[in-house]
């Protein structure tokens, strides 16, 4: 502990720069290795400076700190051999990892799939998995860290299973690419109930890879579900200034899907609902709403935002002996499967350039 605070006194004493550029992202070696050096951010707002005994630690500028070392964990979580501590305005630290590029796909291979479902459904989880982590480098190149490890990216842990390992290295060569030739921000969810949506629906300008209905997950009959609860509460969360008199009005749009709700003059898109009772309660886009004397019924089918890859859809599929090059073909129609004869490294060079 005694570390702890010597190392909060350094921080106390120096001032806070306010646009911090990683020094040791100089042109040179990194623009011609993307792979190298996605930076990971592990943990966000951590109230005190986090201490990771056995680490060696370089002040790199007045509010960064690298810690460096093998075997380094914190909190129980596995970090990289290089990290950095930073300190924000706000007084909180975050830690970001230093992770190489295909540890990085294969440990997210590793956390939003089951690793007991075949290969062939994880390399196309690899593919996915690597493509929307290009855009995010992308968008991303001047800041800090590229991506988040939970939700708001893709959840991420490092991970020694070989079965993710391989579906990486297998898919060594494999990106999306939109009809313009970009990487494509490839999304995905866990079960699209027969349909999947276009991206742009869930998120405002979004670029629509197309969509496809799926019989394969529509077999399913465990992906019912169905939302219940008293009309005061639910109308109290809806923070309404009061009452409604009249019942909630449904548009429905997408293949019959409800996408939003309207009473009085407030207007709530379902993704808003979702945020309001909980993205595991309203589990994708419903089917049907009730409204009755003392409760709100939501009945729906599949879970998740529904746009891009399905990935129940995708177990079905490879189980019957499709390839992951056919199953993305399908989640994606409007998006282009880069062939095995390109080098990644050269789409790297062009379209991407690190700070
Ligand atoms: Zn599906």
């Amino acid at each position: 502990m005694k570390t702890a605070a010597l190392i909060l006194i350094f921080f106390v004493q120096t001032s806070f720069a306010q646009n911090p550029v990683l020094s040791s992202q100089s042109s040179s070696s990194a623009a011609s290795n993307v792979f190298s050096s996605v930076r990971i951010r592990l943990f966000k707002d951590l109230e005190q400076f986090p201490v990771v005994y056995g680490s060696k630690m370089k002040s790199i500028s007045d509010n960064m700190v690298i810690l460096e070392g093998q075997k380094l964990t914190f909190q129980n979580k596995i970090l990289s051999t290089k990290n950095f501590v930073v300190k924000k305005p706000n007084h909180k630290y975050d830690l970001i990892a230093v992770v190489d590029f295909n540890t990085y796909v294969a440990g997210v291979v590793s956390k939003e799939m089951p690793l007991s479902w075949p290969l062939e459904a994880l390399k196309a989880q690899a593919v996915i998995a690597r493509s929307y982590a290009l855009t995010k480098i992308q968008e991303r190149q001047n800041k800090i860290f590229h991506l988040d490890n939970d939700q708001m990216d893709q959840v991420f842990a490092f991970t020694n299973s070989e079965k993710a390992k391989k579906a990486v290295v297998l898919t060594d060569q494999v990106i999306l690419k939109d009809s313009k030739n970009r990487i494509l921000k490839a999304f995905y969810h866990s079960d699209c109930g027969g349909q999947t949506v276009p991206a742009s629906q869930i998120w405002k300008g979004a670029y629509d890879a197309g969509t496809a209905t799926d019989p394969w997950c529509q077999q399913r009959k465990s992906n019912e579900w169905t939302y219940e609860l008293s009309k005061d509460d639910f109308y109290q969360r809806l923070r309404l200034s009061e009452r409604p008199e009249d019942k909630l009005e449904v548009s429905e749009d997408f293949k019959k899907r409800i996408q939003s709700f309207k009473v009085a003059n407030a207007f709530f898109p379902v993704q808003k609902l979702r945020e309001i009772f909980g993205f595991s309660e309203i589990r994708n886009s419903p089917l049907t709403f009730e409204e009755n004397q003392n409760l709100v019924v939501f009945k729906g089918k599949g879970y998740g935002h529904g746009a891009g890859l399905c990935q129940w859809g995708t177990l079905a599929q490879v189980k019957i002996g499709r390839s992951y090059l056919q199953v993305l073909e399908h989640y994606y129609p409007n998006a282009n499967i880069t062939n095995s004869a390109m080098k990644l490294s050269q789409v790297m060079m062009k379209d991407l350039v690190f700070n």
